[in-house]
């Protein structure tokens, strides 16, 4: 990674209500983590050496759960307006009067590493840098819904943010900022105090999220990379009158034994995703020994790898089970058992798979000693 080309601070605005987008938008989990965490990871990593957080008054537990792990940063409170809050965050920094400090959303969650040494570098021979795109579809006035004329796009551009000032440029532009007006952002304020701002290139993936649908836009713009996982399990036969097999109780002459209800199907399914997501095996997440699993039905195993897989922001694809015995007789059950599978996983039909084969009376399965079944499961994860 190229080196910070000076040391810089950085002020990540958390402090709206973010009501256009449905409320709290910064602590919203978007590909596995809050909104927040994106920026301040992104800044950290770029070698700022202090974040200061501006969030509501009273949400510490909001932002701490939201960082959680993360050293560098801390906290200020926000205030009435976005300039009071951007006010609060300068204040709550310290060192030297002439660092760089960003200013910086935390609705705008894909901040680049090379933006930001952009914006730092920028400020040379500048009183602030300000990332931008240019303005690509064409401007037109309406009015009432009808269009009332058009605009000149040349010379316009979309404003972008971190916004990168010396602390002590925007500082006293804020002072001499008028009380009663409302400042866009703090270029304008720089500018008006008669600074120079320097453009620098933005980037398309800085999307503000205002809108609730700019949640599923920002989600598909997460590089997500496809994994694999496989399962095995295998369970004894013993004394019973019914079975349960990927979550479907079959009526047989048999069951098969173990410290749940001993549904290999569910068993081979449960290690298959959490093979996929590297997380150990069902044993570490649900111990044989463990009295309170006594018995239990597995499905609840299989939610539990499920949420595992939400948490860190992943998607299943497809699952595929094989059940391999010579009795009971599978076929008929296999569309019950997709259907109970796609509803535990909230998977399409197509995406379920139960398949069945015996094993030429060769084996343990073969002799009817016990039943074993395997599973895949495609999962995708942020990269
Ligand atoms: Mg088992």
């Amino acid at each position: 990674m190229t080196p910070p080309p000076v040391p810089f601070a950085a002020i990540v605005v958390a402090a709206g209500s973010g009501s256009r987008a449905g409320g709290g938008k910064q602590w919203r989990t978007l590909g596995g983590k809050p909104v927040v965490r994106w920026s301040v990871e992104a800044l950290l990593k770029a070698g700022a050496d202090e974040v200061v957080v501006v969030a509501p008054a009273a949400s510490e537990v909001e932002a701490e759960t939201a960082l959680a792990g993360l050293n560098g940063w801390r906290l200020a409170v926000g205030g009435e307006t976005r300039a009071v809050s951007v006010q609060n965050g300068l204040n709550a920094l310290g060192g030297h009067p002439d660092r760089p400090v960003l200013i910086h959303d935390a609705a705008r969650p894909f901040l680049d590493l090379a933006l930001i040494h952009r914006l730092v570098a920028a400020l040379v021979g500048a009183d602030g840098a300000l990332p931008a795109l240019p303005v690509a579809d064409s401007l037109r006035r309406a009015t009432d819904g009808w269009v009332s004329g058009g605009a000149d796009r040349e010379n316009l551009w979309r404003a972008q943010t971190p916004q990168a000032f010396r602390w002590r440029t925007i500082v006293d532009a804020y002072a001499a900022w008028p009380k009663d007006e409302a400042a866009t952002d703090e270029a304008a304020v720089v500018e008006r105090a008669g600074g120079r701002v320097r453009l620098v290139p933005g980037d398309p993936r800085l999307m503000k999220l205002t809108y609730p649908e700019d949640f599923a836009m920002a989600e598909a713009l997460i590089p997500r990379q496809v994994r694999v996982g496989q399962g095995f399990d295998a369970h004894r036969w013993g004394p019973g009158s019914s079975v349960w097999l990927c979550g479907v109780e079959i009526a047989h002459d048999q069951t098969l034994i173990g410290h749940s209800d001993a549904d290999a199907g569910l068993h081979a399914l449960t290690d298959a995703l959490l093979g996929a997501m590297g997380d150990g095996d069902i044993g570490d997440h649900f111990p044989p020994t463990d009295p309170q699993w006594k018995g239990a039905s597995s499905d609840q195993f299989l939610v539990h790898a499920v949420e595992r897989l939400t948490a860190r922001g992943g998607r299943l694809i497809n699952v595929d089970v094989t059940l391999i015995c010579e009795r009971p007789k599978v076929k008929p059950h296999r569309q019950a058992m997709r259907e109970r599978l796609a509803a535990i996983l909230s998977l399409p039909l197509d995406a379920v798979s139960v398949k069945a084969t015996t094993t030429e009376a060769m084996g343990f399965t073969g002799r009817g000693e016990g039943l074993a079944a395997q599973a895949l499961a495609t999962i995708e994860l942020p990269a």
